[in-house]
C-alpha cells in the first residue's frame, strides 16, 4: 500500500520555471539545460520502479517514497518499504553505460562512450540512509527493527561490473525488474513478526509526520539575481510573456490568444523560484496586474494556505507543489511532460 506518493521534484520543477524565465543568453542556460536532463532521467528511473513495486501484495507493504527526515543532518530516501518483519531502504540509480565498483578504492566508475567518469558510489550511500534511519528511530525511541537497503538500478540496459571476487557486493545491487523476486526473498528470511499493527501504525505516521519537504534556492545556486527573472503570466500558446489582465480574463498581445487559467503556473513559478509564501502585492507585482482589487479577487480563487491577516497576509506554496487544475490532472495520469 502507498502511504506516501513519489511527487515531481521539486529540483525539476524549479529549472522548469527557471528556463522559462530567464534570458535565454544568461551564462548558465546552458548548464540549467542539462541538469534539468538529469533531474528528468532520475524521476524516469524512479516511476520505472514504482511499477515493479507496484507488483507487490497491498497488504503486506507500506511503501513510502521520497521521505526527507532530520536527525542531525537531513537525509533523504527515494522509497522504503515497511512490513510488521522488516524495513528496506532504496536507493534508486538510472544511468547510462557500464558501471565499475572498485573493490580497492570503493570508488564507482561510469563507463560511457569510452568516456570515464567518477560518479558517488551508490552503495554506500544507500547504506548510510539505512544507518540513518536507524539512528532516527533510536532518537524516536521506536522498537529497532531488522532494516535492509538495496541499490535499484532502473534501466536493463545499464551493465554493472566489479572486481573478480567481489561479486558479493551484488546482493544489494539489483535491476528494478528483479526487484519484485528480491523482497520475496528477504520476506522469506524475516518471518518473525517484530511489530504489532498498533506499532506499525505508530512508526508509519510518525515517518510522514517529520517528513521535512525540501525547499532548495534555487536562485542562489546558480548565482541569479532576483531582477533576472522575467514577471507576467506567459501565454499558453505562444510561450511569451506577459500577458495582459483584461475583462476577466487574460489576453496575449503577441499571438492575440485568450487565457482563464494562464496565472495558476505563473503563481507556481513564483513560489519555485523566489519565495516559498508571497503577499498579495508581491503577487499583484509578479503577474504585473494593474488594480490591486483584481489581483485580490483572482489570488482568492487558488484557495492557497494562508497565515496572518490583513496587509501582512502570506499565501503558501502548497506541499505538492501542485496549483493549476491542469497539473491536478496530469498528476492523475500519472504522467509529468
Ligand atoms: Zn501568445
Amino acid at each position: 500500500m502507498i502511504l506516501k506518493e513519489r511527487p515531481v521534484p521539486i529540483q525539476l520543477l524549479q529549472r522548469e520555471a527557471l528556463l522559462r524565465r530567464l534570458d535565454t543568453r544568461f551564462y548558465r542556460y546552458k548548464e540549467i539545460e542539462k541538469d534539468l536532463i538529469n533531474w528528468k532521467t532520475g524521476y524516469a528511473g524512479e516511476k520505472n520502479t514504482d511499477y515493479y513495486l507496484s507488483y507487490l501484495p497491498e497488504e503486506e507493504f507500506g511503501i513510502i517514497n521520497d521521505l526527507r527526515l532530520k536527525n542531525q543532518n537531513t537525509f533523504q530516501m527515494d522509497t522504503i518499504l515497511l512490513s510488521l518483519m522488516f524495513g528496506l531502504v532504496l536507493e534508486i540509480k538510472n544511468i547510462v553505460g557500464t558501471l565499475f565498483f572498485d573493490q580497492h578504492t570503493q570508488s564507482v566508475t561510469r563507463i560511457y562512450k569510452d568516456i570515464e567518469e567518477g560518479i558517488t558510489n551508490p552503495l554506500i550511500q544507500a547504506r548510510r540512509h539505512r544507518n540513518q534511519l536507524l539512528h532516527w528511530m533510536i532518537n524516536h525511541r521506536l522498537p529497532p527493527i531488522p532494516l535492509e537497503y538495496l541499490v535499484v538500478i532502473s534501466r536493463n540496459s545499464t551493465i554493472l561490473k566489479t572486481n573478480p571476487g567481489n561479486e558479493h557486493i551484488f546482493k544489494n545491487i539489483i535491476y528494478a525488474e528483479c526487484l519484485e523476486e528480491k523482497i520475496n526473498q528477504l520476506a522469506a528470511k524475516y518471518q518473525t513478526p517484530v511489530l504489532k499493527s498498533k506499532s506499525y501504525n505508530k512508526l508509519t505516521q510518525l515517518l510522514l509526520a517529520e517528513h521535512i519537504p525540501s525547499y532548495p534556492e534555487i536562485l542562489k545556486m546558480y548565482g541569479i539575481g532576483r531582477t533576472e527573472i522575467v514577471p507576467g503570466v506567459q501565454c499558453p500558446t505562444c510561450k511569451r510573456i506577459p500577458m495582459l489582465r483584461v475583462s476577466a480574463t487574460w489576453f496575449c498581445p503577441s499571438c492575440k490568444a485568450y487565457s482563464k487559467d494562464a496565472h495558476f503556473p505563473a503563481v507556481r513559478d513564483y513560489f519555485l523560484l523566489l519565495n516559498e509564501k508571497m503577499t498579495l502585492k508581491q503577487f499583484q507585482e509578479f503577474l504585473l496586474i494593474e488594480k490591486r482589487g483584481v489581483a485580490k479577487g483572482l489570488l482568492h480563487t487558488l484557495h492557497l494556505q494562508v497565515s496572518g491577516s490583513g496587509r501582512t497576509t502570506q499565501y503558501y506554496l502548497p506541499p505538492d507543489c501542485i496549483l493549476s487544475p491542469l497539473n491536478e490532472n496530469d498528476r492523475k495520469k500519472g504522467d509529468f511532460h
